[in-house]
């Protein structure tokens, strides 16, 4: 069977919400991608931003842009991506993704961790986007099956996009904008990355028993999980390339990574 039609995969590590009005080399590095990768038909978006009790699609047509932040400038208040929504595919991700209860969900729309990042990649906001939140009830390894579930999609022109960071720890944060990384911070973005690099998914899942480094640098999940639903949608003979890396403000990891066919 040809592949050539298969959509990657793509797990971006979006960092600060101020990434949407900056011009830097990762939102530059973000736009380079968004010429390069094919057009989707759809995307489907796991956002570290959304994480519930129970599992959810967004299914209404027009997903507000939400601003699910506190103290920033204005100027990202007034940032709208006003993409539209999909409700045939929701309902698809619903049945594809059965007996896992999936709700319909009317009330959210796009939350930053997807707006940040695709303002880079899509900046035209012509592609419907359809979010699905993370259940805060369920381990790693269920995060990756349904990642695994979902790579169907890629077969139907559908981009399926987590948005988060490897490494994401807010406690310890470092201002300003040379900030050294934390030696944890840089150890665990490149034991995760040569994993990812390597195929080896088994420890990413596992990411709890890695030690010190994961625990201080995932200190709670919802930012890690998004990758773990890219990395079960990926094909045994996708490529992985690294798009942007590196740890910004001391604890917070870019990497960005594109999987699929050559
Ligand atoms: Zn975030």
């Amino acid at each position: 069977m040809s592949t050539s039609n298969r959509m990657p995969v793509a797990f971006f590590g979006h960092g600060s919400p101020m990434n949407t009005l900056e011009s830097n080399r990762h939102t530059d590095a973000w736009r380079a991608l968004g010429v390069t990768l094919p057009k989707p038909r759809a995307i489907l978006m796991v956002s570290a931003h959304w994480y519930t009790e129970g599992t959810a699609v967004t299914a209404m047509d027009k997903p507000a842009t939400i601003h699910d932040f506190f103290g920033f400038p204005q100027a990202l208040f007034d940032v709208r991506y006003p993409a539209p929504g999909d409700p045939a595919l929701a309902a698809r991700v619903r049945d594809m993704l059965a007996p896992a209860e999936i709700g319909m969900d009317q009330e959210w729309g796009l939350d930053h961790g997807a707006w940040s990042v695709l303002a880079h990649v899509y900046p035209q906001a012509d592609i419907p986007v359809v979010q699905l939140s993370i259940n805060a009830r369920q381990p790693a390894a269920w995060h990756y099956d349904l990642g695994k579930r979902l790579a169907p999609l890629r077969d139907e022109g559908v981009l399926i996009l987590g948005s988060g960071d490897v490494v994401h720890n807010l406690r310890v944060m470092r201002r300003g904008a040379d900030a050294a990384p934390y030696e944890w911070a840089e150890r665990f973005n490149q034991q995760a990355r040569a994993c990812i690099e390597a195929g080896e998914h088994a420890p990413l899942i596992a990411y709890e028993a890695l030690g010190e480094d994961a625990r201080l640098s995932i200190p709670t999940p919802e930012h890690y999980l998004p990758l773990l639903y890219v990395l079960g949608a990926q094909a045994p003979d996708d490529q992985v390339s690294f798009v942007t890396d590196g740890i910004e403000l001391g604890s917070i990891s870019m990497l960005t990574c594109v999987i699929g066919p050559q």
